[in-house]
């Protein structure tokens, strides 16, 4: 086998990339993102392990009303964005019956069992295994109800390899001074972990890619189809591997793939960390949907579920939103905010697309990801490897075919 060409240079393209590197493979990958803007740079940082049972689910689809953006929730469908969320909404309803439901948190569970052996294995490879934090998370109430209903809901849940436990007594104290009074209710995850900086991930993935004998090209990249393969005009590769998050919709509908793919936006604003623990794993306002990570030297706030187009513009209210609700808290987060927004690659049943095409010879995915692309990165790299070199997948991935939306 030649050379691989890896279309997206987010967290998913560049792990494939070095673990077909470390496969003996020939790697280039090409990328547009000159400025780390991708969502894989503006995450929540956190190794969701225990997020095992999929969003397309009864229990989401009872909790819409709720969480409806106009009524203070973090769900925002657009009008003018209802020829993509109408036929989505609909799958959903179709993949959130019990039986899909279940059969997709199987399918979850395995992944996700598998995603903090990766990142360890990952961050030992590029040199840097100080980006893993390995302290689990917290959840936070702020009224006796929803605290009460929260530990119902967490305590019922399949959180697959993280567990939940009361916090301690110096624990409750160190939340109680983020907000200047003790929380209705408060939980901690072990299991669950945070990438310690954006940032740093991305330079010290690109620069294992570049130093384990990869090349990256910084351009966009278009697929054309030639008898039953693909190529990518001005490059030179054999097989191409296509991870370039909710932009992979095009490239395969083109080719005659069916990818009911949607753009779950998500929004963040970060500020100077000056007075936020830098010891504090990231905190889940339940209440508010909205999970604040301390980085190296932010700290940041992200919410929201805004299911649109890819490219309609950014809908600053929902920064305002953020501003608020860390206003009200009362946290120890001071302006100036930098503003972000960026496109979670959801499909309708909440699993990932991850196989080799049947409509091109030498083309394989992995796309799709939804909330937990960051978390999902290594074990998606093993699997595409596997199906690249031929070799015997840890986990059965026929689940992750896209051609299951044919
Ligand atoms: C607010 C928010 C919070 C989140 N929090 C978490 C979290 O805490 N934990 C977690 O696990 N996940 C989280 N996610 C989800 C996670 O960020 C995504 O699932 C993940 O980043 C997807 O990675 P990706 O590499 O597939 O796509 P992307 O990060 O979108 O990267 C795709 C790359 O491909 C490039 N590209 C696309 N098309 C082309 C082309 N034609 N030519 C060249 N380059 C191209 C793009 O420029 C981009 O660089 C969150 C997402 C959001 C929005």
């Amino acid at each position: 086998m030649g050379r691989l060409a890896i279309v997206g240079g987010g967290v998913v393209g560049l792990a494939v990339g070095l673990a077909l590197l470390d496969a003996g493979r020939s790697v280039i990958l090409i990328d547009d993102d000159a400025d780390g803007q991708a969502a894989s740079w503006g995450n929540a940082g956190h190794i969701a392990v225990e997020q095992v049972e999929p969003l397309a689910s009864l229990a989401l689809l009872r909790s819409v009303p709720r969480r409806l953006f106009w009524r203070g929730g973090a769900l925002d469908f657009p009008l003018s964005a209802m020829g993509a969320w109408l036929p989505f909404g609909l799958r959903l309803m179709a993949a959130a019956r019990p039986a899909r439901f279940r059969q997709g948190s199987d399918a979850l569970r395995g992944l996700l069992a598998q995603a903090m052996p990766g990142w360890e294995a990952l961050v030992d490879r590029i040199g840097e295994p100080g980006l893993l934090r390995r302290d689990g998370h917290y959840v936070l109430w702020q009224t006796a109800q929803s605290a009460k209903d929260g530990r119902v809901g967490w305590a019922a849940a399949d959180t697959g390899t993280a567990q939940v436990h009361d916090v301690s007594v110096p624990e409750l104290a160190q939340l109680s001074r983020l907000t200047g009074q003790p929380p209705a209710g408060a939980i901690r995850f072990s299991g669950s972990g945070q990438i310690a900086d954006l940032s740093a991930l991305r330079l010290a993935l690109r620069a294992a890619l570049v130093a384990g004998g990869g090349e990256i090209v910084g351009r966009n990249a278009t697929l054309r189809r030639t008898g039953g393969r693909v190529e990518i005009p001005g490059i030179d590769a054999d097989h191409v591997i296509l991870c370039a998050g909710v932009r992979s919709r095009p490239l395969m509908e083109a080719l005659g793939h069916k990818v009911p793919m949607i753009a779950e936006r998500g929004y963040h604003i970060r500020a100077d960390a000056a007075d936020w623990p830098a010891d504090l794993p990231p905190v889940v306002f339940e209440d508010r949907s909205m999970i604040v990570t301390r980085y190296r030297d932010t700290v940041q706030a992200a919410s929201f579920v805004e299911l649109n187009h890819v490219g309609a513009p950014a809908d600053p209210r929902k920064w305002k939103r953020l501003e608020r609700h860390v206003a009200e808290l009362g946290l120890p987060i001071r302006g100036p905010f930098t503003r972000w927004m960026g496109c979670r690659p959801t499909l309708p049943d909440y699993l990932p697309a991850i196989g080799r095409s049947d409509r091109a010879d030498n083309l394989y995915y992995a796309f799709g990801h939804q909330h937990l692309g960051l978390t999902l990165a290594p074990i998606t790299a093993q699997l595409v490897t596997a199906l690249v070199t031929g070799t015997a997948p840890k986990l059965s991935n026929s689940l992750f075919d896209i051609e299951r939306f044919a």
